[in-house]
């Protein structure tokens, strides 16, 4: 069966990775032999898995030096794990080239949200359930995002110690999911509860935001949740638009992560919630790693293929695994798997010597890597009434200890969520838990920052798929 991907996971400050070999029968694949002579070695720049007459090597010795022996001169202990085609092990470094690895890194920089409102052309803000008009026909002459990249607007405009600013009527402020307006911007379409500084519709009775904060006993600002309402523009006055386009799980991540609260040196923490359009409450509690994890993963088009006769394997025989197949490790020098200097300095050593000619040409594919940042964090869902109360625990002892909920769009819990549940068995694979299963417990995966362009071409693959 072909290796498919490899994706190995780092995570800062450790001196191990976790290697995953993702494999499944793939019709478009040359169709090889089937055979018991399955094989991994591990050398010090390197792993190289071969089966039949097909070898995929991965080279990371310009990011790490793999340990084979510890200083007693032992082999480290390499736990590997078969489940199902894929299999996973980890690998003891010796040394991180940590310049080289944030380089083979795809930096993902904050993009601007996609606000739908503009200077030039009058718009009315509308309740998103019944279409009640809230705030009126008007032109917002200065649009621009908070200044400081947050979900607690208050922050900003009623800081502490700092002088204290507000929108004028001409002015609107955004961020992710939120809109901030002068609060006499509101008119009959709104009733505001002093008490509990709310804004709800006056029709439909649903929430559509909150005051923000207060000037001489009064609240000058209001913070309009954009995901509770639509927006009608006089170019096209009969479509109820959204006020944001979409945004990336990643972007997501991005601007959340600047709210996160730290809970100790090692973990941060956010607080999630939305209202999904039939009314249902959701939560999503995040606990996350504060270091960053990085994972190499190859591409995932792996069609060219190097024809090679008999290409030596440089290794040590060591057939002590236990595993169904061998685990060879290799402490030669680091050029040991290079196609240009590798072949000439070792012998093999083959536990039942062939006769030459009974070797079959052998197929060598290098499998290229590509680096990708993000973060470990375990995640509880609760999409129904049910689910809240099983996890109200939480719930309660987090507003307890202060963490403040963040309202974001049912879009966006759903992406989310459908991120994580994409990483978890991967998650679950290169860490050699079991496979994910659904709990009331805090669930492992990891969230993996990419280029938009990524994520969405990554998205059309699957509903062709599904399609
Ligand atoms: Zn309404």
């Amino acid at each position: 069966m072909p290796v498919d991907q490899v994706i190995i996971s780092y995570r800062r400050c450790r001196n191990f990775i976790n290697v995953l070999l993702l494999r499944s029968m793939n019709l478009f694949q040359p169709v090889l032999v089937e055979g018991p002579s399955e094989q991994l070695v591990v050398s010090a720049n390197g792993i190289c898995w071969s089966e039949q007459n097909l070898e995929y090597r991965i080279m990371v010795n310009d990011i790490f030096d793999i340990a084979i022996r510890n200083d007693d001169g032992e082999v480290p202990f390499n736990l590997v794990e078969k489940e199902g085609n894929n299999l996973a092990f980890g690998l003891s470094l010796r040394r991180i080239r940590h310049r080289a690895l944030d380089e083979r890194t795809v930096h993902v920089e904050q993009k601007d949200l996609l606000l739908c409102i503009d200077p030039f052309t009058p718009c009315s803000i509308h309740c998103g359930i019944c279409a009640n008009k809230l705030i009126g026909e008007r032109q917002y002459l200065q649009i621009r995002e908070v200044p400081m990249t947050t979900m607690i607007p208050q922050n900003y405009f009623c800081a502490r110690n700092k002088l204290a600013v507000y929108p004028t009527e001409e002015e609107l402020f955004y961020g992710l999911n939120y809109l901030v307006i002068s609060i006499d911007l509101l008119g009959i379409g709104v009733t505001t509860s002093k008490d509990y500084g709310t804004i709800q519709c006056s029709r439909c009775k649903q929430l559509v935001g909150e005051l923000v904060g207060e000037y001489l006993g009064r609240s000058v600002a209001v913070q309009l949740y954009a995901d509770a309402l639509r927006l009608v523009t006089t170019d096209s006055p009969f479509e109820f638009k959204e006020i944001f386009g979409h945004i990336t799980p990643t972007q997501i991540m991005i601007r959340l992560l600047h709210d996160a609260d730290p809970i100790n040196m090692e973990k941060t923490r956010l607080f999630l919630k939305t209202v999904r359009p039939d009314g249902q409450l959701q939560h999503l509690h995040l606990q996350m790693d504060s270091k960053q994890i990085h994972i190499l993963r190859s591409e995932l088009d792996t069609s060219d293929l190097e024809m090679k006769s008999n290409a030596d394997l440089p290794i040590e025989n060591d057939t002590s695994s236990e595993s169904d197949f061998d685990i060879l490790l290799s402490d030669t020098s680091s050029s040991s798997l290079n196609p240009q200097t590798g072949d000439d300095s070792m012998k093999r050593i083959d536990p039942v010597p062939k006769p030459e000619a009974a070797e079959p040409l052998k197929s060598v594919k290098y499998l290229k890597l590509r680096g990708f940042g993000g973060f470990r964090l375990k995640y509880l869902f609760s999409g129904s009434d049910d689910e809240l109360n099983e996890n109200y625990d939480v719930t309660s002892s987090w507003r307890d200890q202060g963490t403040r909920e963040l309202r974001i769009s049912y879009s966006m819990m759903v992406d989310l969520v459908s991120e994580f549940n994409t990483y978890e068995r991967v998650a679950a694979a290169l860490e050699m838990n079991s496979p994910p299963i659904k709990t009331t417990h805090p669930r492992l995966t990891y969230i993996i920052f990419e280029p938009d362009e990524e994520f969405y071409a990554r998205q059309e693959k699957i509903t062709k798929i599904a399609g």
